[in-house]
């Protein structure tokens, strides 16, 4: 017999965890929650076993004993329901984009088997989809390109990244986003490592590359600034659990 069922309870992309730690908080506490905040979707997340709830609200006011945190803050700890976590709320987040078909309008319900919604006017199927973005670290003797970007954190030093495109490989879409956005030619492009992003849906693919040729122009409607580090004296960079502090810092 397994122990008590495992609940994910998500508000504004946050998951409720028992303070002072990563475990996710248990029914006794949702049930506190409930009291005060409607409830927007609540389904089994297969074939990992748990149950995923989402709640209305803001990620603040939580039930006693317990904290809301970023799955960022999972993901940099190494929890071991980490992976787990990040597709529960992909799940949570597609559920609640698809509740009509894309084909004819008609509502969307669960399918029986699958992880998949099927349209009961049509009999389309939807299944969940992921946005596919590169982010890359550019190296030129010794020193690593980093930007700051108009339209995140204004102070915080990172990566550059981009969404692919259809028709275009992730190897294109290194070339042509550092291109694109700093006046650059990379060449030398070399797969580093991927993670799922739950907001709402990417999947970020991770990619080293080598400057070839160029001087950093920058496009502004993306960038503010972008400069070459020395590794060992970085800037304010994003934290350890993103995929830019995994490709900045190597871990
Ligand atoms: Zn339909």
């Amino acid at each position: 017999m397994e122990g008590p069922e495992r609940i994910f309870v998500f508000g504004d992309g946050q998951l409720l965890v028992r303070a002072g730690g990563l475990e996710p908080a248990g029914a006794e506490a949702l049930a506190a929650l409930q009291k005060t905040r409607a409830t927007l979707d609540d389904f089994a997340v297969r074939p990992q076993g748990v149950r995923a709830v989402g709640v209305a609200g803001a990620a603040d006011d939580p039930p006693a004993g317990c904290e809301w945190v970023r799955l960022r803050t999972l993901l940099g700890a190494d929890a071991p329901h980490a992976a787990a976590a990040c597709r529960a709320l992909g799940l949570l987040n597609w559920r609640a984009a698809h509740r009509f078909c894309g084909a004819c309008g008609g509502a969307l319900a669960d399918h029986a088997v699958e992880t998949a919604r099927t349209c009961g006017a049509c009999g389309c199927t939807e299944y969940p989809s992921l946005a596919p973005a590169v982010i890359v670290r550019v190296e030129k003797e010794g020193k690593i390109l980093l930007a700051r970007h108009v339209q995140r954190i204004p102070d915080l030093w990172t990566c550059l990244a981009g969404y692919v495109e259809l028709g275009e490989s992730l190897e294109d879409c290194v070339r042509r986003e550092v291109k694109e956005e700093t006046g650059i030619e990379v060449g030398d492009v070399r797969y580093v490592a991927s993670q799922h992003w739950p907001y709402p849906n990417q999947m970020m693919v991770g990619f080293a590359a080598q400057w070839q040729a160029g001087e950093l122009t920058l496009q502004p409607e993306e960038l503010s600034e972008a400069r070459w580090f020395d590794p060992a004296a970085l800037p304010k960079i994003p934290p350890r659990g993103s995929m830019a502090w995994r490709l900045i810092c190597g871990g």
